[in-house]
């Protein structure tokens, strides 16, 4: 191979991505994670953290857009690393809205991305929310069996829709609420379609708020949709487009299933990078710890215990962030998920953080078991990863399905 030819693979990161990296890593490490300690126990959205975000670009449609489309597919992995090793529930806050505005980008008319997306974000001076709400308490890991009903009325060219959703990730506080409901409950998910509710919209309101065990800086909560009526220009992607897929389904030929399953496989990874984030916290904090920490006469770190444990976290993180950014590169370069690689990235990296925040505390010792250090609130924080964007037997069953072509249950 001659030396002047272009490098045939690299895993260097562009400049552009680098100094996105180098932005959010200051912000994550002067205001994020101080705040972490004290929102975590408020247990309330972070508007203040919000509104530092805005101020400089980074709570921003701008800068998610910037990203989503940057060409490497590296902008969202890179930057949510850098949120999630400053705090999990922040972290969480400051992209939640991201989850909504992707259901929209990903199947959205143009103008119901334009109208809708910006509106999820607000601006410097009004910040908004989105909210995804999909899962409902007999619907989690089984989509196909959500009860909430869209119904067409015809003569008002509205959708009514009624039904009960819960864990939603800013839920209630949202402006815009998008909702998947099912128009045909006879054929499950390829029955369901997403609609929009503008904000201030009669009929839907929050239900419970959750206490969870961790990223309890993120608000969680029920939404009640009772008779909530919304133009039909709020149906995502547009009626047209709904009556062609549900008659090929109902034809019996293959609703456009590949496509989601797509969505899905590109979206994964981003939810990998945050867990990614965590562990890299907490393994730092650990190492250095173990390096200053001494017992019998040594360093904690001395002890072969202590550093095939950092050695096996730091094998573990970088291994998860490997796997998140090839995910994310296939994802945005149109390669085809032939293995499940976004379901890979983040079964990967979400029990790996579990895992490596767990080993973290270990190290501490008994502070780390205390709220004195912040290990046992990464640690907490770590689990959802395992739970919410797919559990992981979820994705094991993504990929033993993909790899073996069976209908694995
Ligand atoms: C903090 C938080 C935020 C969330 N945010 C959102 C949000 O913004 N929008 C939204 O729509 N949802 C959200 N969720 C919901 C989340 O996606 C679901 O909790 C998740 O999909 C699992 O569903 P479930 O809780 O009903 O568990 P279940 O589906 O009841 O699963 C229970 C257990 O059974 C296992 N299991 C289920 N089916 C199978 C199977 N076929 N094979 C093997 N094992 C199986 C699961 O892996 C799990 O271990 C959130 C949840 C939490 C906790």
């Amino acid at each position: 191979m001659s030396d002047d030819g272009p490098s045939p693979f690299s895993l260097g990161l562009n400049e552009d991505v680098q100094a996105v990296q180098e932005w959010v890593h200051e912000f994550a490490r002067d205001v994020i994670r101080p705040a972490g300690q004290e929102w975590d126990e408020r247990e309330e959205t972070p508007w203040p953290i919000l509104q530092e975000a805005a101020k400089i670009g980074l709570y921003s449609l701008d800068f998610f857009a910037g990203q989503w489309m940057e060409p490497s597919g590296l902008g969202i992995p890179v930057a949510f690393e850098e949120l999630f090793w400053g705090d999990g529930g922040i972290g969480l806050s400051l992209v939640g809205s991201g989850l909504a505005a992707v259901s929209v980008a990903a199947t959205g008319l143009p103008e119901q991305i334009g109208e809708w997306i910006p509106q999820m974000f607000g601006t410097e001076d009004d910040i908004k929310l989105g909210a995804f709400c999909a899962s409902e308490p007999d619907a989690g890991s089984d989509v196909g069996s959500i009860r909430t009903r869209a119904a067409y009325d015809e003569a008002k060219d509205e959708w009514v829709i009624n039904g009960t959703k819960t864990w939603a990730t800013n839920g209630g506080i949202a402006n815009v609420h998008v909702i998947v409901a099912s128009v045909d409950p006879e054929l499950g998910t390829r029955g369901q379609a997403n609609f929009i509710v503008p904000p201030g919209t009669p009929g839907l309101s929050q239900g419970q708020k959750f206490k969870k065990h961790g990223i309890r800086a993120s608000h969680t909560a029920e939404v009640i949709l009772d008779n909530v009526r919304v133009p039909g220009s709020c149906l995502v992607g547009g009626k047209e487009k709904l009556d062609e897929r549900l008659a090929r389904v109902r034809e019996g030929k293959r609703a456009a299933g590949q496509a989601a399953l797509r969505t899905f496989e590109a979206s994964r990874p981003t939810v990998g990078a945050m867990a990614v984030g965590i562990a890299r916290a907490a393994y730092e904090y650990a190492r250095d710890y173990a390096r200053e920490r001494e017992q019998f006469g040594k360093k904690i770190g001395d002890f072969q215990a202590i550093a095939f444990k950092l050695a096996d976290m730091k094998t573990q993180i970088d291994a998860s962030r490997l796997l998140v950014w090839r995910a994310a590169w296939m994802g945005r370069n149109g390669k085809e998920f032939s293995s499940a690689e976004g379901s890979m990235a983040k079964l990967h990296a979400g029990e790996t953080a579990v895992r490596v925040t767990e080993d973290a505390i270990q190290i501490l010792g008994g502070n780390g078991y205390t709220r004195e250090y912040p290990v046992e609130r990464w640690h907490r924080d770590s689990k959802i990863f395992t739970i919410f964007e797919g559990t992981s037997e979820i994705q094991r069953l993504v990929i033993g399905r993909t790899i073996t072509g069976l209908p694995v249950r």
